[in-house]
C-alpha cells in the first residue's frame, strides 16, 4: 500500500536487525528507526547501504534505558516496534549471563513500558495498526528427541542461559498483550544463517577457517541437529508478521532444513574444494572434534505451516542455494569481515549457535 508505515527496530545494527532494515529499506515508504547499543556483536558496515538515506536513521542507545527508549519513540512515533536487539551468543551466555539477565529479560520490560505509553497515547486507526513485534528463538522450547517439531503450542523449556532469558522476555511480552491490551505478536525462529553474519558464528567461522586452511572445531559428535533458515527468508517473514501477524498471536519460523553440525561443516568444505581448490588436499581432513558445549541440546526444527497457511509466506533458499551463495558472499568481501575477525581474534570463544 501507498501507506507511510514508521518502524522503530531495535538492535538493527546486528546480523539479522541489520537485514530487516536492508529489506524494509527497499520497500515503499516505509520509514526506519534503528535503536542499537553497538555492543561488540554490532556492525555499522552492514548498513552502510543505508546511512544517508531520507529515511533511515540511527540512534545509539540501551534498550534497558528507559529515558532514552521513551524519548526515542516519543520523537518518532512508530507504527511497529521490531525488538530484536538481544545478547544471543549461548556460549557468552554461559561464561558471562549477567548482560543476557540485563539485555534480554530487563531491556525487553522496559520496551514494553515504553511502548504502552505510546500506544496508550495514540487514537482511531493509528491504534489499531500498532504492533509491538518481539522477535525470538526456536531454543525457547528445549531440545527435541530424533523425531517432532516445534510448533506453536509446544511447551517451553529453555536448557541455557541464553534460552531462559529468551523465554522470560517472551512471557514478558505476552503478559503485556493479555494484562494491558498492548498489541504483541511474538516470532520464535531457527538457526540463521547468511551475509553479516558476526565471524565467531559457526558458518562463517567454519568457512573463513575453511579458507585459510585453519582447524575446524566440531563440538561432540557433531551429530547435534539445527533448523537452518536464510536470514533474509527470516526478514522477509518478520515483516509480514509485523503488519498482518494478529496480536496476541505467536508464529513460529522456520526453512525445514534440518542438518546435523557435521553435514554443515562438510557442505562448506565440499562448497569451498569447488571455489577454491587447494590441491591435493581435501579440507574435510580439517575437521577437528572438541570437547562438547555442556548442556548442548541435542536438535531443534521448526514446524512454519501457520506462517505458511495464514500470512502465505514461504522460504525462497533451500540450505544448498542459500550456503553457496552465503560462502560465495564471504569470499567477495573480505573488507567486511576481516577487520572483526581482526578486532575479536584474542577473544573467540570458539564455535557458538551450533546452539
Ligand atoms: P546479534 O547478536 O547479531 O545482534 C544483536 C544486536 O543487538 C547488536 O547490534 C547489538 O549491538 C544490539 N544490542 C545488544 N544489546 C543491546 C542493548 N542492551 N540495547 C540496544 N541494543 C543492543 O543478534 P542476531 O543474531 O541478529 O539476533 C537478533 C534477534 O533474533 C535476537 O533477539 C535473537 O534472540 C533472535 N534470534 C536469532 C537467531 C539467530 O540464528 N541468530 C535465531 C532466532 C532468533
Amino acid at each position: 500500500s501507498q501507506q507511510n508505515l514508521r518502524v522503530m527496530v531495535t538492535g538493527g545494527s546486528g546480523f539479522i536487525g541489520s537485514a530487516v532494515c536492508r529489506h524494509l529499506a527497499g520497500q515503499n515508504n516505509v520509514a526506519i528507526l534503528n535503536y542499537d547499543k553497538l555492543t561488540y556483536a554490532a556492525s555499522q558496515a552492514s548498513l552502510a547501504m543505508l546511512e544517508g538515506k531520507a529515511d533511515y536513521q540511527f540512534v545509539q542507545g540501551d534498550v534497558a534505558d528507559a529515558a532514552r527508549v521513551c524519548a526515542t519513540i516519543k520523537a518518532f512515533r512508530p507504527d511497529v516496534v521490531m525488538h530484536l536487539a538481544a545478547e544471543s551468543h549461548v556460549d557468552r551466555s554461559i561464561t558471562g549471563p549477567g548482560d543476557f539477565i540485563q539485555t534480554n529479560i530487563v531491556g525487553t520490560y522496559v520496551m514494553l513500558q515504553a511502548a504502552l505509553e505510546h500506544w496508550r497515547g495514540l487514537e482511531g486507526e493509528a491504534k489499531g495498526r500498532f504492533r509491538f513485534h518481539h522477535i525470538s528463538t526456536d531454543e525457547v522450547f528445549g531440545s527435541l528427541g530424533a523425531e517432532g517439531l516445534f510448533s506453536e503450542t509446544t511447551p517451553y523449556d529453555p536448557r541455557s542461559p541464553y534460552s531462559a532469558s529468551k523465554a522470560s522476555s517472551d512471557h514478558l511480552a505476552r503478559a503485556w498483550q493479555h494484562t494491558y491490551g498492548l498489541p504483541v505478536v511474538v516470532s520464535n525462529c531457527s538457526n540463521n544463517y547468511g551475509p553479516y553474519h558476526f565471524p565467531e558464528k559457526l558458518i562463517p567461522l567454519v568457512t573463513l577457517n575453511a579458507l585459510e586452511g585453519k582447524p575446524l572445531p566440531v563440538y561432540g559428535k557433531g551429530d547435534n541437529v539445527r533448523d537452518w533458515l536464510h536470514v533474509e527468508d527470516h526478514a522477509r517473514a518478520l515483516h509480514l508478521i509485523a503488519t498482518k501477524g494478529v496480536p496476541g498471536e505467536s508464529y513460529n519460523v522456520g526453512g525445514r532444513n534440518e542438518r546435523t553440525n557435521l553435514q554443515v561443516v562438510e557442505a562448506i568444505c565440499d562448497i569451498l574444494d569447488e571455489l577454491r581448490p587447494i590441491p591435493g588436499q581435501s579440507r574435510r581432513d580439517l575437521i577437528t572434534f572438541v570437547a562438547d558445549r555442556p548442556g548442548h541440546d541435542a536438535r531443534y526444527a521448526i514446524d512454519a505451516t501457520k506462517l505458511e497457511t495464514e500470512l502465505g509466506w514461504t522460504a525462497q533458499e533451500t540450505f544448498d542455494t542459500g550456503l553457496r551463495k552465503t560462502i560465495q558472499w564471504y569470499l567477495d568481501n573480505e573488507a567486511w569481515w576481516a577487520p572483526l575477525r581482526e578486532r575479536y581474534a584474542g577473544q573467540r570463544l570458539g564455535l557458538s549457535k551450533q546452539a
